[in-house]
């Protein structure tokens, strides 16, 4: 479960991160008066997407009436499809350097992942692509410890600068002892700033491992703030398996392993899926007119990818399903289709007989996928 910034920094609290001093603002009314923070104050829009900076949700108030107007503006702010409903007011930093540093589990390793740079406050996909050795990444096993001497040896190769080296060791010891006793799948500091007030973590992106909801109380509390997607509410009542995500490929599949698979080919293919939805077995067309409803709720989808390897799911049924769910239907975007597995050609020669002009059919996929991130660009 993704947190919001403000959750993030609550755990902070909890593990002695520092972080600056800051207010919840759910209601523009509790800033009416005054705020017990000293000026500047940063206005930063609690949305669970990144990139918040660029599209305007922060922004910096060097008086009370400018911290009302800029509240006042980012509130209820679209950004990238979240509709800002809360905001974090907090005391501005000077910052003198802004480093980035995550910590996650890597599967296929089986180890955790530390990745550190000098290079933060900026997008750190661009630095892993543009100057790799910018960024630094540490695997360390679940029972190994997390030592001053390999802190030492990270901050040094990610040329961090070394008169910081004790407070950076601290924070960089307390983040790591949150991400492991706190369960968490994610804690991300970006950026973790030198300031004149000394090392801080300026920002938070962590999601936890809901797997171990039973050992921490405060697991709840979170999740109960989260609100749930207007699309994810609608799915759960037509009983489907869905979750929203940020992108512009509509994908639907059978089994979660396939769909999840095929949220990594799109993205292979330049493309960000804008859902998750397992359809499972039973492919009837209830299920897929169902599925094809739930995507035309969200209005960032610009096409969609079915994707289906049938098992012990025919493809032919599947195919009946497709075929009654769009016959004679205006198709608001254009949909790709795999189909491989049992009676896939009984299901193809279905879809080649009832054609639509606005549903492709690829063999693999792959360039179904590829074929997707085009129609929809
Ligand atoms: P994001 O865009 O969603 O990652 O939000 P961040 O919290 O990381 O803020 C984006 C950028 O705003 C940071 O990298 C900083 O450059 C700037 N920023 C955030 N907080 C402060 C602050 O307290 N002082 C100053 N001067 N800049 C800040
Ligand atoms: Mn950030």
């Amino acid at each position: 479960m993704d947190l919001f910034e403000y959750q993030g920094k609550l755990l902070y609290k909890e593990f002695d991160i520092k972080h600056p001093n800051s207010k919840l603002v759910k209601n523009l009314i509790e800033i009416q008066e005054s705020v017990e923070l000293s000026y500047p104050i940063v206005v930063k829009a609690q949305v669970q997407v990144g990139g918040r900076g660029k599209a305007g949700g922060i922004k910096i108030a060097n008086n009370h009436e400018e911290l009302i107007k800029y509240s006042d503006e980012i509130m209820g702010m679209d950004i990238k499809g979240h509709i800002v409903e809360i905001l974090l007011i907090e005391e501005a930093s000077k910052i003198l350097e802004e480093y980035y540093i995550s910590f996650t589990l890597d599967r296929s390793e089986k180890k955790y992942l530390i990745m550190l740079s000098s290079k933060g406050g900026m997008d750190i996909e661009k630095v892993a692509e543009d100057n790799p050795d910018d960024l630094i990444k540490y695997h360390i096993g679940a029972s190994e410890e997390l030592t001053e001497d390999i802190i030492h040896e990270i901050i040094g190769k990610a040329k961090l600068n070394q008169e910081y080296t004790k407070s950076i060791t601290d924070i960089i010891q307390n983040l790591f002892l949150m991400f492991v006793k706190g369960d968490c799948d994610l804690v991300e500091v970006n950026p973790l700033a030198i300031t004149d007030a000394g090392v801080m973590a300026l920002d938070s992106k962590v999601a936890l491992d809901m797997n171990a909801k039973y050992k921490h109380s405060y697991f709840e509390d979170f999740e109960k703030e989260i609100p749930i997607p207007e699309s994810e509410k609608n799915a759960k009542e037509k009983g489907l398996n869905f979750i929203k995500l940020d992108g512009s490929v509509g994908i639907i599949g059978n089994g979660a392993g396939l769909v999840m698979s095929t949220l990594d080919v799109v993205a292979e293919n330049g493309g960000n899926a804008a859902n998750f939805l397992d359809i499972g077995g039973g492919a009837k067309a209830e299920t897929v007119s169902a599925a094809l409803e739930v995507l035309e709720a969200d209005k960032n989808v610009k096409s969609v990818l079915i994707n289906i390897f049938g098992g012990i799911t025919r493809c032919d049924l599947v195919a009946e399903g497709i075929v009654e769910a769009t016959k004679g239907k205006d198709l608001i975007w254009p949909i790709v289709i795999r189909l491989d597995g049992t009676n896939s050609s009984e299901g193809l020669e279905i879809l080649k007989n009832n054609p639509n002009e606005k549903i492709f059919i690829e063999e693999s996929m792959d360039s179904a996928a590829r074929l997707a991130v085009e129609r929809g660009a």
